[in-house]
């Protein structure tokens, strides 16, 4: 895959997404949910997008698509501002993928029903080609064709996520953002699934935003790697590169905590580091991990680092050339 990359099919450009909290009998408060995040996906690429529950990765999804407005910054798709895109027109360039296939299928509808949906929103299509379609995509998910008037209580999770991934691939997108596609799934599937979508990337040419909190899915089907925390990216480069030698003490005190085999531990699993994650309504002045951080100084505490560029790589933290000479 990697020495395919070329051209850049999705930016996010300073994306921002606050919301405003007004609990009763207290000020007006904002919660930065997403706060100036910059990522590019090429073509043929997948980038990992890690980071504990609650640090903004599903936001950044949704922001990303237009399911969420968002507040400040902008989103291209293949040099195209993402308000240009009608509804119909945007499915035809990106789909996604949903943690959770049990409650991402509607139960009252039958396989091939679920599969074409996003072919009926942006077609006039007859019921029998949509039909016929679906058929088509249920078998190059790697089901049986019979199964398709099946309703979605009569599979099995790993069976559920092939028909989310058959009905993200209907309207032939180049972009897949995967919402945490395998977390809800026995560990034994997983590997079906994460296979499957990269197969399909090798035969279709599709790019992937692969959203996780395990590192070890993460670490095998990422080109690159961007780590979030209280949303804000604040390291990504290439994948071997960051597992190799990470630079952000973050990045650090994920990898170093995560198991490296065993992917039924993940992110909320284990104590990834000292002290509380801050509340996003009150991050610390300054660098925002500087609370937790062993390595925080006076600096860290007054300024948020700039990005520092080494080897290509981006990180977010005043020491990162120190560090890297270690
Ligand atoms: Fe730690 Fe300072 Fe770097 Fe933040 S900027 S990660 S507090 S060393």
């Amino acid at each position: 895959m990697t020495n395919e990359l070329n051209k850049t099919i999705l930016k996010a450009n300073i994306l921002s997404k606050y919301y405003i909290s007004e609990p009763l009998f207290k000020a007006k408060s904002v919660v930065k949910a997403l706060d100036g995040v910059s990522l590019e996906l090429n073509e043929k690429e997948t980038v990992g997008l890690v980071g504990e529950s609650g640090c903004g990765k599903s936001t950044f999804a949704k922001t990303l698509i237009g399911l969420e407005k968002k507040t400040k910054g902008s989103v291209f798709i293949q040099g195209r501002e993402l308000s240009t895109f009608s509804i119909k027109e945007l499915s035809s360039y990106i789909q996604m993928i949903f943690q959770d296939p049990y409650n991402s299928l509607n139960p009252r509808k039958k396989a091939w029903e679920i599969v074409s949906d996003p072919l009926r929103v942006k077609s006039n299509y007859s019921s029998k080609v949509l039909r016929s379609r679906a058929i088509e995509m249920i078998e190059r998910v790697g089901l049986r064709p019979d199964l398709a008037d099946r309703y979605p209580h009569m599979f099995s999770g790993g069976q559920r996520q092939r028909l989310g991934v058959a009905r993200a691939l209907i309207t032939k997108p180049k972009v897949i953002i995967c919402d945490e596609p395998v977390s809800a799934l026995d560990v034994s599937v997983q590997a079906q699934v994460i296979n499957l979508l990269k197969e399909l990337q090798n035969d279709l040419g599709l790019s992937y935003l692969f959203i996780s909190h395990d590192l070890s899915v993460v670490k095998y089907i990422a080109d690159r790697i961007a780590v979030m925390y209280l949303g804000k990216i604040v390291e990504q480069g290439d994948t071997t590169q960051v597992f190799n030698n990470p630079l952000h003490p973050y990045t650090r005190a994920l990898i170093s905590s995560a198991p490296e085999f065993d992917s039924s531990v993940t992110l909320d699993d284990i104590d990834v580091i000292q002290g509380e994650l801050p509340s996003p309504l009150n991050p610390p002045d300054g660098c925002h991990f500087s609370n937790r951080c062993p390595h925080a100084n006076e600096l860290c505490s007054a300024e948020y680092p700039y990005y520092h560029h080494i080897q290509g790589r981006q990180v977010a933290c005043h020491l990162a050339e120190e560090f890297d000479r270690q």
